[in-house]
């Protein structure tokens, strides 16, 4: 990408300076389906509003749009406990917990230690799994240990790995660390007796479908036994984005369903114990995964099936008019040509 377009995606990300009341109010909740193994639970996911990612201020990764929802600046303790304070009115006892920051949970500047262990202390008792966001340089035994301490459930961290070919994470998706910190961190999150979750990106700019396929099918195999889930996260187009500057231009089409589709047949077979799921951002919308959109809603309803149940076999049995068209888009976008 070249540096003039870095530069001017990088000032249409920064949000717009926070009005003062703003970092008394979290960003989003919602109640969402989950599973904790064989067991289909309901999910509650609150996304914190923190200074957010800071690798968005150094660089930013190709397809993360995150910016927007953050603060521009630390929040201090006691704007993260009102956020809390009125996040838990919503709280219904669900027994996951997904907290979100835009960023790195585990990073200081966007939530300090003492916030971190009180929210953690307070789906304590009612969450049987609480999980979190971080990148990998921040998931340390001194900022991890306390929190398993506090939390009487299980806890996940999550990290956005995306890719496991060097490549690919660097080069297109703009990471800052290669996939070896991702791994290591992996290694003492799950030392610390807590589990590992990873994303996988489907469809970073500049590939085409089958090479996204194969990227993510790859990356399953290898992250399969480093992990203890995997997300795969198919593009949705967000704003002040490179994918929405190729976007814009004609340039990027968010995936099909029928990759997705593709991923998670192909992806079954090498996940071993770990569990594999999707839970699409934006799906059958224009700007995320999308089909024909006939065929949209049952394509994803099927999708979330299989990565609830973890039963992967009914997906071989989907189909729809527009998967020719899809076939043949395969075949003909190496070559630049649009089906
Ligand atoms: S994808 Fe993650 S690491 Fe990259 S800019 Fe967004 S929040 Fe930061
Ligand atoms: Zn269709």
């Amino acid at each position: 990408m070249p540096e003039s377009v870095a530069r001017e995606v990088a000032r249409d990300r920064r949000p717009p300076p926070a009005a003062p009341d703003s970092a008394a109010r979290y960003v989003n909740l919602w109640s969402e389906d989950e599973a904790i193994g064989a067991e289909r639970v309901r999910a509650f996911v609150l996304i914190l509003r923190t200074r957010g990612c800071y690798w968005a201020d150094v660089k930013g990764c190709s397809m993360c749009g995150y910016a927007k929802d953050t603060l521009g600046r630390s929040a201090t303790p006691a704007e993260l406990a009102t956020q809390l304070e009125h996040a838990l009115r919503a709280y219904r006892g669900e027994p996951y917990v997904k907290i979100y920051t835009s960023g790195s949970f585990l990073d200081d500047r966007e939530v300090d230690p003492g916030s971190r262990l009180a929210l953690v202390r307070a789906f304590g008792g009612h969450a049987r799994r609480l999980l979190f966001e971080t990148l990998p340089e921040f998931a340390t035994s001194e900022s991890l240990a306390p929190l398993r301490d506090a939390f009487s459930g299980e806890l996940e961290v999550a990290q956005g790995l995306e890719s496991t070919q060097p490549d690919v994470l660097r080069r297109l998706i703009n990471k800052g660390s290669p996939p070896s910190e991702y791994f290591a961190a992996a290694e003492r999150i799950r030392a610390l007796g807590i589990r590992a979750k990873a994303y996988l990106l489907l469809k970073p700019p500049y590939l085409t479908e089958q090479e996204s396929i194969d990227d993510v099918v790859t990356s399953i195999g290898e992250a399969a036994r480093r992990f203890d889930a995997i997300s795969v996260n198919p593009v949705h187009i967000q704003n002040g984005t490179v994918v929405e500057w190729l976007y814009r231009r004609g340039r990027y089409r968010p995936p099909w369903l029928w990759s997705l589709v593709t991923v998670m047949t192909e992806g079954s077979r090498l996940r071993g114990e770990t569990r594999l799921v999707t839970f699409p951002t934006a799906g059958g919308l224009p700007r995320g995964p999308h089909n024909c959109r006939k065929c949209d809603r049952g394509v994803l309803d099927a999708l979330e099936e299989a990565s609830l149940s973890q039963r992967f076999e009914p997906l071989s049995a989907l189909d729809c008019g527009c998967r020719a068209d899809y076939r043949a888009l395969a075949r003909l976008e190496p070559l630049g040509i649009e089906a």
